[in-house]
């Protein structure tokens, strides 16, 4: 139902349906998988497919194993296998007559607004000509502080900033179980998640995980940023033959559902950033200034963490270090540390320069 009533469409696959355990790579299962494909845009949909694979069809490639891979030679296996990756989709998806086009992405093209625009305008621009976007982290340039790491988060921040309505995450696993199901016979999936609440954190460890980077907790992390972008999300099976048609038909997987949300396209953005650069720690004086819907001044900041520049991500703390907000910020973390604590009026003075009088501005702050 959430599909069929989606316009576009994100669909994110893991390694492990590309390249099974005994190494071979499934071309049946992506040709069933390209017949889906088939199906959606026949019926007017625009669709991204966020495929991992990459670093799995290098290994193969190269013929070592991922295992105790460093991250230098991941890279050079990653660039490897990403033109491997590209040519099986290119000869599978000519079958059926589907354009594709590859977007490799580093974690700065969706945390820094412009060039989140620009990607965004980059596949618009696609689907006009009627391309597939194939897109992937570029696991080449990519080194682990500015990585998304696992393809399950990368793809809902795709979907966020596309402006898709839904998300499915295709992996090995059913959906989340409320018990671990290879242990327990009476494992049930859950159908429908409203809120991440602690219950069902709580299932996620009791949850096998699949072969891929991520888990059940990078989907977990995924589902969050979709429910706050207004997108649906599934984590569905992908290992059997046509596995979108199945979710359409039988409906066995776990959907999270989106919140209602009236936030603006840039908020949503801001809230669901992946890489928080640093947390102000604030009094209860400035947390009631917030709800007012006023801005963060200097005089409520009591703590900073973390070494940031101006216009970066931050999280916003109360005194018990729970998370209230997020924004961005109109000062580096230098400066935050030498003005926290005084009256907006004595700034200029400190720094010795003229600048903006809040820290965070009201427009660039959302609340959790
Ligand atoms: N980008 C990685 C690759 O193509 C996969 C990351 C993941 O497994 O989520 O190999």
């Amino acid at each position: 139902m959430y599909i069929n009533n989606s316009k576009q469409i994100v669909i994110k696959i893991g390694s492990s349906l590309l390249i099974d355990d005994k190494k071979n790579i499934r071309k049946k299962w992506l040709f069933e998988f390209a017949k889906d494909i088939e199906q959606l845009i026949k019926s007017k949909k625009k669709v991204i497919i966020v495929s991992s694979g990459a670093i799995a069809l290098g290994c193969k490639k190269l013929n070592i194993n991922k295992k105790n891979l460093k991250l230098d030679k991941s890279q050079a296996v990653a660039s490897i296998g990403q033109i491997e990756l590209m040519n099986l989709f290119k000869e599978i998806f000519k079958r059926k007559k589907l354009n594709l086009s590859q977007i490799l992405l580093t974690l700065e093209d969706t945390e820094i607004r412009r060039r989140a625009i620009n990607a965004k305008r980059t596949l618009d621009n696609l689907f006009d000509l009627g391309f597939i976007p194939l897109v992937n982290e570029n696991d080449s340039i990519a080194t682990s502080e500015i990585k998304y790491g696992d393809n399950d988060r990368l793809a809902s921040r795709v979907a966020q900033i596309s402006g898709s309505d839904c998300l499915i995450l295709l992996s090995d696993v059913d959906g989340l179980f409320d018990k671990n199901p290879k242990l327990n016979k009476n494992a049930k999936l859950i159908s429908n998640v409203k809120k991440i609440n602690n219950r069902i954190e709580k299932y996620i460890s009791k949850n096998i995980s699949e072969h891929g980077t991520g888990g059940m907790k990078t989907k977990i992390e995924a589902a969050k940023i979709c429910q706050i972008s207004g997108c649906y999300m599934a984590i569905a099976n992908g290992l059997i033959d046509r596995p979108l048609k199945h979710i359409i038909s039988k409906n066995y997987c776990t959907w999270f559902l989106p919140k209602i949300s009236k936030l603006d396209a840039r908020k949503k953005w801001i809230i669901s950033s992946i890489s928080p650069k640093g947390e102000l720690i604030i009094d209860d004086g400035a947390i009631q200034a917030l709800k007012k819907g006023k801005s963060l001044l200097a005089t409520g900041i009591k703590n900073i963490n973390g070494k940031f520049s101006k216009g970066d991500h931050v999280k916003i703390l109360d005194k018990n270090m729970k998370e209230y907000a997020r924004g961005l910020s109109s000062f580096n973390s230098d400066e935050i540390f030498r003005i926290k604590g005084q009256h907006s009026s004595k700034i200029n003075e400190i720094l010795g320069y003229v600048s903006k009088s809040e820290v965070i501005h009201k427009d660039d702050m959302v609340e959790i």
